[in-house]
C-alpha cells in the first residue's frame, strides 16, 4: 500500500492531481466530501446521520467520518489518495495511527493566484451551469449557453468569503504541516504551473514511494 495525502487551498488543484493520482497509479481517491455526498444521496445509515449535521451547517463528528472512510475503503487497492482529510490535528493523528501515511504533500499557490482561480469560477443563476472564465467561459460573456439567463460570480466566491477562507485555510494548514513535517513525510510542491506540470511533478514524488 502506498497512501499519500494531499493538501492544499480551493484553487489549487488539489481535486483534479487527486483524481488524476488515483488513476496513474491505481490508488483509492478519498474525498469525504464527495463519499458523504454520495451515501446521503443513497439514504445509507451514515448518510442519514450525516446529513442531519449539514442541516444544521454543524461539522459530521469525526466518529462518523472515520467510520465513512473505513467503510469506502477496497480490499485489493495498491494505495490511498487522501483529498480534503485530514481538517484537524486529531484527524492527522488518527489518519498516522490508522494507515502508514508515506507522504504528505502540500500544494502550495500564493494567494493572488489562488483568488484569481477562484474568482474566474462563474455559475449560472438559473440552471447552475459552470463555466471558468480563463478556461472555459461561455460564448457570450455573462450569458448561459444553456439556457440564457445571467451567468456571475457564486455567492462563497465573492471577495470578502475568499479572503476569509484563505486566512482560515493557512492557520488550520500550518498546524498540519508542521504535525506531518516532524514525522518527515512533508513536502511542498508548487501548484502555480499547469496542471499538466503539476501533474508531472506530484508523479515523480508517488513512484519513488512504490
Ligand atoms: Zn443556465
Amino acid at each position: 500500500m502506498v497512501n499519500i495525502v494531499l493538501i492544499g487551498k480551493q484553487g489549487s488543484g488539489k481535486g483534479t492531481q487527486a483524481k488524476l493520482l488515483a488513476k496513474q497509479f491505481d490508488l483509492e481517491h478519498i474525498n469525504t466530501g464527495a463519499l458523504f455526498r454520495k451515501h446521503i444521496e443513497e439514504q445509507t445509515h451514515l448518510g442519514i446521520i450525516a446529513d442531519e449535521y449539514i442541516k444544521k451547517g454543524e461539522l459530521v463528528p469525526d466518529k462518523f467520518v472515520f467510520q465513512l472512510i473505513e467503510e469506502s475503503i477496497e480490499p485489493d487497492i495498491k494505495g490511498l489518495v487522501f483529498d480534503g482529510f485530514p481538517r484537524t490535528l486529531e484527524q492527522a493523528a488518527y489518519l498516522v495511527e490508522r494507515y502508514r501515511i508515506d507522504k504528505v504533500i502540500y500544494l502550495s499557490l500564493p494567494i493572488e493566484v489562488a483568488k484569481k482561480r477562484i474568482t474566474s469560477r462563474v455559475e449560472c443563476k438559473n440552471c447552475g451551469k459552470t463555466y471558468n472564465l480563463l478556461t472555459s467561459p461561455p460564448l457570450m460573456e455573462g450569458v448561459c449557453d444553456v439556457c440564457g439567463s445571467v451567468v456571475g460570480s457564486r455567492a462563497d466566491d465573492k471577495p470578502e468569503a475568499i479572503e476569509k477562507r484563505i486566512s482560515e485555510f493557512l492557520e488550520k494548514t500550518k498546524i498540519l504541516i508542521d504535525f506531518f513535517s516532524k514525522r518527515d513525510i512533508a513536502i511542498t510542491v508548487d501548484a502555480s504551473a499547469s496542471v499538466e506540470e503539476v501533474f508531472s511533478e506530484l508523479c515523480e514524488i508517488v513512484k519513488e514511494l512504490f
